[in-house]
């Protein structure tokens, strides 16, 4: 295969939760003039859809199916601008934010490939809106903290020192109950309100309330879900609650009863 005069670009693209509509605008266009399309199992089809002219390659790896290796992945992103094509990297919600960015981006740059970084909405965001939640609150939560639970149990998921922070678990996989143990034994409240928001931002939403004892006897919503933990998802307008179940007790006294629903 030849090398182009001038190599292509490559785009390290976000495309947000899984609504076309929470794509960025510079996305959607970016999709649309593209030559090639590498992207990850979790991108659904009504976002690939506005890739109309390009090649789509998935790229991804689900549950240790594994189509390509993330080398094989960063040596077709360099052949493909090396020819002189524009290709976009697509990663579903934010590309910075748990999608092994970092060495796509160390690859490019190793091969002088010229690159550009569009972020997209994070699943944390995507959960906090679905369950119309604040992540940070004056009274209550001075700091968000993202962590993986793919390496639970045994990893400590956060410093115990974190307190007064929303805790954002991603990829919490099926051990809630190690979570739930590590999160305690990091010096969490029991009491402390749980959300677990399954497919955010999708028709196929589901969204689970309980606290950090109950997380135990949770039984795994289906993939991709994110775990909430925190003071701030107790909270509530009191006219928003006439479609929300009961789903456990607050975390405080103050709160009123935490309550969600789709
Ligand atoms: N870069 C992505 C995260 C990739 S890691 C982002 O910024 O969102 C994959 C994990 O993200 C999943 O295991 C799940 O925890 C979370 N995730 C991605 N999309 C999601 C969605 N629509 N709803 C809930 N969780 C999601």
């Amino acid at each position: 295969m030849t090398a182009a005069a001038h190599p292509g670009t490559v785009s390290l693209v976000g495309a947000g939760p899984g609504d076309p509509e929470l794509l960025t605008l510079k996305a959607a266009r970016l999709l649309a003039s593209a030559d090639i399309v590498l992207h990850d199992d979790l991108v659904p089809a009504a976002v690939l859809a506005h890739a109309e002219r390009a090649l789509i390659i998935n790229v991804g790896k689900r549950c240790g199916r594994k189509n390509l290796t993330q080398e094989q992945i960063e040596a077709m992103m360099v052949e493909h601008a090396r020819r002189g094509l524009s290709v976009v990297r697509l990663k579903s919600g934010d590309p910075l934010v748990f999608g092994r960015a970092g060495e796509e981006m160390d690859a490019l740059r190793a091969a002088g490939i010229p690159f550009e970084v569009v972020p997209g909405i994070t699943a944390a965001f995507a959960a906090a809106a679905a369950i119309q939640r604040p992540l940070t609150d004056r009274r209550s939560a001075s700091s968000i903290s993202f962590s993986s639970g793919h390496h639970a149990p045994g990893s400590a998921l956060q410093p115990a020192s974190l307190s007064g922070a929303t805790r954002v678990v991603y990829m919490p996989g099926h051990d809630l109950h190690a979570i739930a143990a590590q999160l305690r034994s990091d010096g969490l409240s029991p009491g402390l309100p749980c959300v677990i928001v399954s497919r955010a931002a999708q028709p196929d939403q589901q969204i689970l309330g309980t606290t950090l004892t109950d997380l135990d006897r949770v039984a795994p919503l289906p993939a991709p879900s994110i775990l909430l933990v925190g003071e701030t998802l107790a909270q509530r307008q009191p006219e928003a609650v006439d479609s929300l179940a009961e789903c456990g007790p607050a975390a405080t006294a103050a709160a009123p009863p935490l309550t969600l629903g789709l």
